[in-house]
């Protein structure tokens, strides 16, 4: 982990999952924590060492890399924690993310690690969207949800801390297909960043960008070719299969051999947010035949 500097006030604690910080008049405050006790003990380690002052941390989605160090946040430093109102409901609850993406069962032991499940911590404050104040912290909360269903961006001096609202091109690379759980939010988010007025902004996971609207463009680009793939499968199967022989073969059109439960599950939310999207625009259905799931064309 290392400590970038973004402007007088704004940084990023650069990692695999970046943690963003802004300091003015002695206070600090933390953007996400990193996936548990570690990444958030070697992000307060950094900051001590460069004597820069913690006080308080955003969440900006409740996933578990994002939020999992938090519960050590707020019981070793009493550090107040603001989150959006879902995203809340979930940090609190954490077990519901492997719950959601378990078809709402009860999610069995494998699916309940570290990167699917972080560690529960109250939340202290709902954060509202718009121009608001943090202690001595003016900062613009932006909605930005697709990836997760309250994700918010936070904009600080002409920073902006995107979150997962978009990936940096290698790790879109690295993920094939990101999650979401809603292509329409998700790209219409994605054009919403493109006209936030910044000097900059960072991901969640990539690379701090002055001109970042390039890969902004990629990722668009990425979910579009993702929503017309799924549509062209559906028709090249005559405009009728079933859910999970459409999901086999959009695993492996995209040249993905998935290794584990959790990855699997993590693929298939995108991939039915995909299908919800052409549901939505009137293109497709979702029928259930033979007790199977069926995708079927809608022919007019
Ligand atoms: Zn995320």
């Amino acid at each position: 982990m290392e400590l970038q500097q973004l402007s007088a006030q704004c940084y990023v604690l650069r990692a695999a999952v970046n943690i963003g910080y802004i300091t003015t008049g002695g206070k600090g405050l933390l953007i996400d924590t990193g996936v548990d006790d570690s990444s958030i003990k070697k992000a307060i380690k950094l900051l001590e060492k460069e004597k820069l002052p913690l006080d308080y941390c955003i969440i900006t989605h409740a996933h578990a890399d994002h939020f999992g160090g938090a519960n050590y946040l707020k019981k070793t430093m009493r550090i107040p924690l603001y989150a959006p109102k879902v995203e809340k409901a979930i940090i609190e609850n954490s077990v519901l993310e492997p719950i959601y993406l378990f078809n709402g069962s009860f999610p069995i032991a494998e699916l309940r690690n570290k990167f699917l499940e972080g560690k529960s911590v109250p939340i202290d404050h709902v954060v509202e969207n718009g121009k608001g104040n943090i202690g001595p912290f003016s900062l613009e909360i932006i909605p930005l949800p697709g990836h997760s269903y309250g994700q918010i961006a936070i904009l600080s001096e002409g920073i902006l801390y995107a979150a997962d609202s978009y990936f940096g091109e290698s790790t879109l690379k690295k993920h094939v297909i990101p999650f979401i759980n809603d292509a329409d939010q998700t790209i219409e988010s994605l054009h919403k960043l493109k006209e936030i007025p910044c000097k900059g902004a960072v991901p969640g996971h990539g690379e701090f960008e002055e001109n970042f609207h390039g890969t902004v463009q990629k990722n668009i680009e990425l979910h579009e070719k993702m929503i017309q793939r799924v549509r062209e499968q559906i028709e090249e199967a005559t405009g009728k299969v079933t859910f999970s022989q459409l999901l086999k073969t959009f695993l492996a059109c995209n040249e993905l051999n998935v290794g584990n439960l959790g990855q699997w599950l993590l693929f298939r939310t995108s991939f039915t947010a995909y299908i919800s999207s052409l549901v939505k625009k009137g293109i497709v259905q979702y029928t259930i035949q033979d007790n199977e799931l069926w995708v079927t064309t809608i022919t007019n």
